[in-house]
């Protein structure tokens, strides 16, 4: 790795086209762990200057995804000003024009007065001959004169780089080493449209440069962008910064995960709606490319910092796997607070009224203090509930249909809940069950436990034979979590009430059986 002997100044630089992607937190990630690592400065540029793909709330939603994850910024939109900023594109396109003059009058760049149905018939024209399509440098050449004439005609021109002949550019890219291209591959390139914005490549030149960028690391199919950029540096005679391209994300087909790829949720944003934590995704994306090295897999951001280099970043394709995601949220959700799952928990069970229905099962006194103690009583009941669902966890999510036995009327039965509880002896047990349970004065975990104890007394049956058709009875399927903290969740009344509905049912049954 080439030597870091200046400040470590590195970019993060999102055009704000959406929302954050799990591509560009990856690209953010690991600069801010190289600025941190090495005491820079990380930056978040924001490259707004395609106006076509803009979304106005692109940029709050890429800063609140970055907030989220823990990446914060030294320099970015929304920090005091300093003699770098702006740091918005749109903001700073005095200086690319003062460049882009510059260029032209030195001869690096021309006015191009190609209309696009020309430039688009010329590609087609060398397409039809079997060349690769590139500008053909049709303006290359006018004359002071014919400019004048084009500008009088009214035409507004782009402005094109003159890509010089026979030249070949060189990188030592810090995870790809050394890399080359050759003028002769790459057609003379616009690098100011007509309306006055600058392009992607001429645009982020003159920022590196004017930002002091020390290491530009960013994704792989930035890669074949680095000539025409390494071009303008030549002319600015600049030494252009160190580069690192980061592998490719590749689906479990091993092929270049797409946004539009369905196997794979793309947005952070979605992820937090989710239920997953910002350590999980941190940890994971860390593991998209590098490697620590030794066995160890989990690691937190601080370890991260400590640990990450560039060297370790691998050059092939980083495979996005799912299952380990979850392993990995499974883990988190384990070792933090319980009390952070619930905080978590509680807005997505919310949605579609659950909260609600829970609120008026779980009973409350009422009085002065009625809201409080509904909201108090409510959260203990979603700890619960996430204390019990914990350990097969992946994101909290999970809880929205998990949560559905406890808190509808309406119980599903299984088919072999179902047949279970047509066995002959069931019938019996379950009238017992509702006695004991309707008899009870605490209903906890503890107390529905001793509540089945007493059942298998009464009864005579233990084991599966009494749990199975309980649980079967009570939720409409026969395996579950623990089942005296299922009946506990479920509540006195429900449990009651659901006994009753099915001995009913069963009772019905029976003398339509025995006609
Ligand atoms: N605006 C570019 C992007 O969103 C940044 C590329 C770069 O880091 O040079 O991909």
């Amino acid at each position: 790795m080439g030597k870091i002997n200046q400040a470590v100044r590195v970019r993060y630089a999102p055009s704000p086209t959406g929302h954050l992607h799990i591509g560009g937190a990856r690209t953010a990630l690991f600069n801010y762990l190289f600025a941190r690592k090495h005491g820079g400065n990380f930056i978040v540029r924001i490259e707004d200057t395609d106006r076509a793909r803009h979304v106005e709330d692109g940029i709050v939603s890429q800063l609140e995804g970055l907030r989220w994850l823990g990446l914060t910024w030294d320099e970015s939109v929304d920090t005091p000003a300093t003699a770098y900023g702006p740091y918005r594109q749109t903001e700073r396109l005095a200086l690319y024009q003062s460049h882009v003059d510059r260029m032209v009058a030195e001869g690096w760049a021309y006015p191009c007065y190609c209309t696009e149905e020309e430039i688009k018939h010329a590609r087609e024209q060398q397409e039809l001959r079997g060349e690769t399509p590139h500008y053909n440098g049709k303006c290359r050449t006018l004359t002071a004169e014919q400019q004048q004439q084009y500008n009088v005609e009214g035409r507004k021109p782009s402005i094109r780089w003159r890509v010089l002949a026979g030249r070949t550019y060189t990188i030592t890219d810090e995870i790809r080493g050394y890399i080359s291209w050759t003028s002769d591959e790459i057609g003379d390139w616009v690098i100011c449209r007509a309306d006055g914005m600058p392009t992607y490549n001429f645009a982020v030149v003159i920022d590196d440069v004017a930002m002091d960028i020390s290491h530009v690391i960013r994704g792989e199919e930035h890669l074949s962008n680095t000539p025409r950029q390494c071009m303008v540096y030549e002319a600015l005679g600049v030494t252009p910064p160190q580069f690192a391209h980061l592998p490719l994300i590749l689906n479990e087909d091993r092929k270049k995960m797409s946004k539009r790829d369905a196997t794979i949720v793309q947005f952070i944003q979605q992820y937090r709606d989710l239920g997953f934590l910002p350590q999980t995704l941190v940890n994971f994306m860390a593991l998209l490319g590098w490697s620590s090295g030794a066995e160890q897999e989990l690691f937190d951001l601080e370890t991260l910092v400590s640990h990450f280099d560039l060297t370790r970043v691998s050059k092939s394709g980083a495979i996005f796997d799912t299952a380990k995601l979850h392993w990995m949220n499974n883990h988190y959700l384990r070792t933090v607070d319980e009390a952070h799952v619930v905080d978590v928990a509680i807005p997505l069970l919310s949605q579609g009224g659950r909260m609600q229905i829970v609120a008026q099962a779980v009973p409350s006194r009422s009085g002065e203090c009625a809201e409080e103690d509904a909201r108090v009583r409510t959260r203990a009941w979603v700890h619960d509930l996430v204390r019990l669902y914990l350990e097969p966890m992946q994101y909290v999510a999970e809880l929205v249909p998990w949560s559905a036995m406890y808190i509808y009327e309406e119980v599903a039965y299984e088919a072999e809940a179902e047949a279970l509880l047509q066995e002959t002896y069931v019938l019996g047990m379950l009238q017992v069950c509702a006695q004991v349970f309707g008899e009870m004065d605490d209903w906890d975990a503890p107390s529905v436990s001793r509540g089945l104890k007493c059942v298998q007394q009464q009864t005579g049956h233990k084991g599966k034979t009494l749990f199975m058709p309980v649980r079967a009875a009570l939720t409409g399927v026969i395996h579950g979590r623990d089942l005296a903290q299922t009946l506990a969740l479920i509540g006195q009344t429900g449990c009651v009430r659901r006994l009753a509905q099915t001995i009913g049912r069963l009772e019905i049954g029976n003398t339509l059986k025995n006609r």
